[in-house]
Formats: structure tokens, C-alpha cells, sequence
């Protein structure tokens, strides 16, 4: 068990691949307080505008860093969260959280933009937007906050598209994260309750390599213009894919080319240096 307590880097997380039954135990114990035991991190990867390769925001990436594992990564926390019924408290967290962080952010061009990614089992909670209106209350001026949910997630549509459209009344603007990889159905364009679509990563790996992909994108991008959406790329890891990519009609690109995750504390220098400087004229 040794290999356990060498704390993990925070953004370099353990993926949980080999968690015996004790660990799972020792994990749900934990996650409980994590927030209160301050173990729970918020990592901001930045988003640029395709057209000027600009910032417009950030996304909230939830980190564990639990005091006997290091670093636990969200694909294994957050499922378990949502089986034990934590989900909801370390959304409302990450929520205020991250509005408060980019309350203070500024960006080139309008206000600063920041997702957060709301699980499928809180797309369909009828309390979702007075979660969502309480965290705007208290951190939300000057902020243009975007929930991120999984295409899987809305497979209610009867149910999740009445409370999606619900928190849009406010101002908020909901992104499809991972889309193509949720089996959805093309009549959802007539009425999607949405902003924008994220299209899955394994669409832009594929990209350069298989010239589907392309096709698919180009596809998707057609579709989504058409119905007065904006289409997000994540994922992007060399220049080759993001010329790609703007070629192919994307708006907005996200990926380690632009920017890894990083520490609220790290998020405006990266903000700013993205920003053109004008020399002053004498
Ligand atoms: P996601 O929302 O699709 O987030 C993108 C994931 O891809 C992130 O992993 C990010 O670090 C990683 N990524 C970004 N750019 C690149 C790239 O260029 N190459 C590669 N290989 N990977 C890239 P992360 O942070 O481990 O998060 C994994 C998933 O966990 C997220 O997928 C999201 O579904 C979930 N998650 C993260 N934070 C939260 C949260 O606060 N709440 C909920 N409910 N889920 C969260
Ligand atoms: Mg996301
Ligand atoms: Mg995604
Ligand atoms: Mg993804």
C-alpha cells in the first residue's frame, strides 16, 4: 500500500484503475468532507475564441487531493459521488467557487467566461435553477457562466429540457460536452435547450488521420450554425489540428496546445499573455 500514500501530483491524477473494495470504502468515507478538509481543488483550462485564437474563459476541472491518496482524478471520484449522493453539495461548491475565481478574471474581448460541468443526474433535478440563481446572486456580476452537460445526460429530454431552458432564462448558457459519443437523436436540434456544442475528443484525435472525422466535424459545425449554435472543439493538442479545426467552421478550441489545467492562483497570467499588447505611441 505504500505506492498509495506517495502523494500524486495534483494534475497528474491516479486514475483509480486498480481500487480494491477497501479502497472504494476508504474513498467514500472521505469524499464526504473533502470540501470541508479544504482536499478539494478547482483546475481552470482555458478556452480561445477559433477566429483570433484569443481567451474567452476557462473551464472548472474538479481535483481531489485527498490526504491518504494524493491526487484523485474525477473520472473516479465524480461517479462515486453520484452513487453515494455527494454530487450535489461538491456541484453547489464548484459552482460558487468557480464563479467567485472568475469574477475576478478579465479577458481581451467582453466578459470572461467559465464552465462548469453539471453531472446527468443534476439535468434533471427541478432545483437545479435555484442552485444555479443562488451561486449568480452571490458571485455571478461581470461573469458569463456556461453549465457543461454530457449529451448522455439529456436522454430525458421531457424531463431535463424544461429545467435546462429554465436556467438559459437566466442568462446561463449550456454547452453539450462530449458530444457524438452520446447516441443523441438529429430531431434534438428542433429544440435543444442549448448554447453550444463540445464536440468529444476522440473526433479531434482522429482528425488528421482519418478523413471521417473531418467530414463529421464539418457536418456537425453545418448543422449546429444552422440552428443557431456554436461549436466547441476539445482536446486540441498540435497546431495541425487547430488549423483544422478553424477550417472546418469550429468557434471556440480547447486542449493542451492552448493551455493544460492550472491553479486559479496561475489562470489570469495565462489570461493576459494570450492578450495583444499595444505599444504606446509617444
Ligand atoms: P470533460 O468535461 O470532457 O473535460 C475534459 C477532460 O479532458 C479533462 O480531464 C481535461 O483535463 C482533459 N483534457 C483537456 N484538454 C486535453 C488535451 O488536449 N488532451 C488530452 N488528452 N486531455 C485533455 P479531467 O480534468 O480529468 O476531467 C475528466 C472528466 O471529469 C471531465 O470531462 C468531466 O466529465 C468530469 N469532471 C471534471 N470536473 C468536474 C466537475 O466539477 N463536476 C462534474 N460533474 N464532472 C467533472
Ligand atoms: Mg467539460
Ligand atoms: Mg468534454
Ligand atoms: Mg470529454
Amino acid at each position: 500500500r505504500a505506492r498509495r500514500l506517495g502523494a500524486r501530483h495534483a494534475f497528474a491524477p491516479d486514475t483509480g484503475a486498480d481500487l480494491d473494495i477497501s479502497d472504494q470504502w476508504d474513498l467514500e468515507m472521505q469524499l464526504g468532507t473533502a470540501i470541508e478538509r479544504g482536499e478539494m481543488l478547482l483546475a481552470y483550462q482555458p478556452k480561445v475564441s477559433a477566429s483570433t485564437l484569443q481567451p474567452v474563459g476557462a473551464e472548472a476541472l474538479m481535483r481531489w487531493n485527498s490526504g491518504t491518496r494524493g491526487a484523485i482524478s474525477p473520472d473516479v471520484f465524480i461517479p462515486v459521488a453520484e452513487r453515494i449522493g455527494h454530487i450535489k453539495k461538491l456541484t453547489v461548491w464548484a459552482l460558487n467557487t468557480s464563479l467567485r475565481h472568475a469574477s475576478q478574471w478579465t479577458v481581451p474581448c467582453g466578459r470572461p467566461s467559465v464552465s462548469v460541468n453539471i453531472p446527468g443526474v443534476l439535468a434533471t433535478q427541478p432545483d437545479l435553477p435555484e442552485l444555479v440563481e443562488d451561486a449568480l446572486r452571490l458571485w455571478g456580476d461581470g461573469v458569463q457562466l456556461v453549465l457543461e452537460i454530457t449529451e448522455g445526460s439529456l436522454m430525458d429530454a421531457a424531463v431535463a429540457f424544461p429545467i435546462l431552458q429554465r436556467v438559459r432564462a437566466m442568462g446561463v448558457q449550456i454547452s453539450i460536452d462530449d458530444f457524438g459519443t452520446g447516441y443523441s437523436c438529429l430531431s434534438y436540434f428542433r429544440n435543444i435547450p442549448a448554447d453550444e456544442l463540445k464536440i468529444d475528443r476522440s473526433f479531434v484525435t482522429g482528425l488528421l488521420t482519418d478523413p471521417a472525422y473531418a467530414d463529421i466535424i464539418r457536418f456537425v459545425v453545418d448543422l449546429a450554425h444552422r440552428f443557431g449554435l456554436s461549436v466547441a472543439a476539445e482536446g486540441v493538442e498540435d497546431e495541425a489540428t487547430s488549423d483544422r479545426l478553424r477550417e472546418l467552421g469550429c468557434d471556440v478550441l480547447q486542449g493542451f496546445l492552448f493551455g493544460r489545467p492550472v491553479p486559479n492562483a496561475e489562470v489570469q497570467a495565462w489570461l493576459t499573455a494570450q492578450q495583444p499588447v499595444f505599444v504606446a505611441r509617444g
